[in-house]
């Protein structure tokens, strides 16, 4: 076993060797799409990025199917957000990092950036994705990496980042102008699992999640009552349900608050650990953002375009 290791240890730096000098373009392999996306955009022609999460799958819960394995085997470079979002990946990730760069990128975050995980002491809340200006601050940390296993074209890594982030702080810049259209008292967040307190601390909602910072965990009867509870008294309008957890217990705030008296709706669905899918607008990282903000605006009574920040958005919030 041990010398089996060594032996992939080997054949993976010499395939670093190889694109080094200008051979084949690095392999990338991403736990979840948003960090799939970002190394795209930073490598261009130079790598091949691979998610090993699609649509609607939750990272709490994933995980590795045998062919992952022989994916992450054949891996130049790793992938993940750390901070025990891939909670279930997480032997298999120290394993890797063994043999080849596993680079888990929000763990390269300053801490004092980070928010601290409310049940955990030492432990952070990993949804960092959801606040943009946070998210650009990864772009630097990875295109130094990309640029240290491919020196050849240091330059292009520099001329990508440098665009991205020009792309971000546009789409910081929507988010910001579309939210602030949202009256303040009803800057209230309702979702399925407490994947939005990047988004509450950077736009200043209150941010209420069923189930904790990880699905792992069923919401108790309980949870679901106090939440049923502050959808009537604050008489919140509307709930939002995730592409990557199940629907049933935003439905259930619903009913409780329907059998209260008080008519909460369903305001859309959004990207919360998990993109669209990929070739899709909202498969992408700026397309998600553009689709919850957008989504979230037109459903709390603030004002954004139907389709968007550049009209790409397929369904209305
Ligand atoms: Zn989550």
């Amino acid at each position: 076993m041990l010398r089996r290791r060594a032996l992939l240890a080997l054949l993976a730096s010499s395939a670093l060797a190889n694109t080094a000098q200008g051979g084949a373009p690095l392999q990338i392999v991403a736990t979840i799409g948003q960090i799939a996306d970002l190394a795209s955009r930073l490598a261009g022609e130079r790598a091949v990025v691979r998610a090993l999460m699609g649509e609607g799958v939750d990272p709490h819960t994933y995980r590795q199917t045998r062919a992952d394995v022989l994916t992450l085997r054949r891996a130049d470079l790793v992938l993940a957000v750390g901070l025990w979002l891939e909670a279930q990946l997480v032997d298999l990730l120290t394993a890797l990092a063994t043999e080849k760069p596993v680079l888990l990128l929000a763990e390269r975050l300053p801490p004092e950036r980070l928010l601290a995980h409310p049940d955990f002491p030492g432990k952070f809340d990993p949804h960092v994705w959801m606040d943009v200006a946070l998210w650009s601050e990864l772009v630097p940390i990875l295109e130094v990496e990309l640029a240290r296993l491919d020196p050849a074209d240091a330059a292009g890594y520099r001329e990508r980042a440098r665009a991205y982030r020009a792309e971000l702080a546009a789409l910081e810049r929507y988010v910001r102008r579309v939210l602030a259209t949202v009256p303040p008292e009803r800057r209230v967040l309702v979702t399925a699992h407490d994947a939005f307190g990047y988004f509450g601390r950077a736009y200043g909602f209150e941010v209420h999640g069923i189930q904790g910072l990880s699905t792992e965990s069923e919401a108790g009867l309980a949870e679901i009552e106090r939440l049923v509870r502050l959808i009537v008294e604050r008489r919140i309008g509307a709930v939002f349900v995730e592409s990557s957890v199940a629907e049933r217990n935003v439905r259930a705030l619903v009913e409780g608050a329907a059998a209260r008296g008080h008519e909460v709706r369903i305001g859309g669905q959004l990207f919360s650990d998990a993109m669209d899918a990929p070739g899709t607008y909202e498969g992408t990282y700026v397309g998600m953002i553009d689709h919850n903000v957008t989504v979230i605006a037109r459903a709390l009574g603030g004002e954004a375009p139907p389709r968007g920040m550049n009209g790409r958005l397929a369904t209305v919030g």
